[in-house]
């Protein structure tokens, strides 16, 4: 017997069918014996409506209504869920974020979890209830309802395992698993048995919207094993029986891994923007002087060069910002230079860039893995604009324009393309 959370994204539960449908994986944990709780996301596209509502209600609006509002997608498919599950009479009762309560933090529209409290779930799972969660969803300080970002479902998902003791947290969505890249956008894209949550966490990060970020952060230091799958195979058909392994990907601890893959997978974000500061003045403090206002205007700067300056007085700067904050990053620098904190002579930006990056722990212990994906590039006439590089990952901005042809030209580079029969 197992603990389990499962939680179903959008297309997972589109309609009464697909609800349906859903209803009949969670009864086949059930019949297997397992502990079961369920999160649930809004159906697809009711989100979307429910932000572009508050949206035209009001450009301005106050962040804690918008939350009451967005969090009502996900409070339907709770209810319904449960009904279904009644119906084919299994024990079911829906939870919202209040009820458990799942605590937030204050920042409406952008919460971060700060307790759960697993103990009454446990109760309800002890004497083989259901619980149906509402994702995205909890309490904040100021005791109303708070969501977690776009994506936050899985985040529910993972905190609530934590919080339950749970063995394992199956993500069911609409692709069977992990892949080396998005598969939408390369039809070759390689689905992965296992990701290490490292890996993992930087693909999702770097653009791989398959998982929410913050998810898999906390995945990682509750070591909560992750299986992304999918909800779209036919339920029955599957072996849940302890012990059994489950179909999809599974992300967790390094150490179980037996060998590694010198690169894992290749994620990119459209949603970049380049800022370039011409001949600014080279002298200690002017750093400060740009990026200091730019983090207290809450502005999230993300890869940052400075060109070696030929003549000792002035040098280059350029940052990247998500696209979000283009127009805000651009208003504090114009302030700063009229304020005369920063002399620069040009200020240019750019949103037609994309972050590309090449993903993979094995790159810890082998050199030269970066130099292969600039080589590459160039190969394919690639200008490379800004590059950073951590232990397991190189990221590169480029011109959206070869977004496609630089990732599959990556993928391709370090032999992740599916095998052809
Ligand atoms: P859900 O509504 O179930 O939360 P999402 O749309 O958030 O589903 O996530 C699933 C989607 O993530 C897939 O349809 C796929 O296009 C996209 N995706 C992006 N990168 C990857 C990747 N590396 N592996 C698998 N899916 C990916
Ligand atoms: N319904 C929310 C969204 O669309 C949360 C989620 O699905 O994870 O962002
Ligand atoms: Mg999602």
């Amino acid at each position: 017997m197992a603990r389990l959370v499962m939680k179903f994204g959008g297309t997972s539960v589109a309609d009464l069918d697909r609800i349906r449908n859903v209803a009949r994986h969670v009864q086949r944990e059930i019949n297997a014996g397992h502990q079961v709780a369920v999160v649930v996301s809004a159906m697809s596209g009711t989100t979307n409506e429910l932000v572009g509502w508050c949206r035209e209600a009001s450009a301005f609006h106050d962040a804690r209504e918008y939350d009451a509002v967005v969090a009502a997608g996900e409070q339907v498919t709770a209810g319904l869920l449960a009904i279904i599950l009644q119906n084919l009479e299994i024990d079911a009762r829906s939870w919202l974020g209040w009820q458990i309560p799942i605590l937030t933090d204050g920042a409406h529209g952008v919460a971060r979890i700060t307790g759960i409290d697993g103990a009454r779930l446990i109760e309800r799972l002890e004497i083989n209830q259901v619980a149906v969660i509402a994702g995205f969803q909890g309490i904040g300080p100021d005791n109303r309802i708070s969501t977690l970002g776009r994506g936050g479902s899985d985040t529910s998902a993972v905190a609530i395992a934590a919080a339950i003791n749970a063995d394992r947290c199956d993500i069911y969505t609409d692709v069977d698993g992990v892949y080396t890249t998005d598969p939408r956008m390369v039809p070759g894209a390689r689905r992965m048995a296992r990701v290490a949550f490292e890996e993992m966490l930087e693909m999702a990060s770097l653009g791989a919207k398959v998982l929410q970020v913050r998810s898999v952060e906390l995945a990682m230091v509750h070591n909560v094993p992750m299986v992304v799958r999918s909800s779209f195979d036919d339920p029955e058909a599957i072996d849940s029986s302890p012990g059994a392994t489950p179909p999809g990907t599974l992300i967790c601890d390094e150490e179980a891994f037996m060998e590694q893959q010198l690169v894992t997978g290749i994620a990119y974000s459209k949603d970049e923007a380049k800022i370039t500061l011409r001949r600014v003045a080279d002298r200690p403090g002017v750093a400060a002087a740009i990026f200091l206002p730019l983090s207290q205007g809450n502005v999230n700067v993300d890869m940052i060069v400075q060109n070696i300056s030929e003549d000792g007085k002035t040098t280059d700067i350029t940052f990247t910002v998500p696209q979000g904050d283009f127009a805000r990053a651009r208003k504090v620098i114009d302030d700063q230079r009229e304020s005369g904190e920063i002399s620069c002579e040009l200020v240019s930006g750019s949103e037609d860039v994309v972050k590309v990056s090449v993903i993979g722990i094995g790159m810890r212990s082998h050199a030269g893995v970066a130099a292969q994906a600039f080589n590459a590039l160039a190969e394919k006439g690639i200008n490379i604009q800004l590059i950073t590089t951590s232990e397991i990952k190189i990221s590169i901005l480029i011109d959206a324009a070869y977004t496609e042809l630089a990732v599959r030209s990556l993928h391709s580079l370090y032999g992740l393309d599916k095998k052809q029969d």
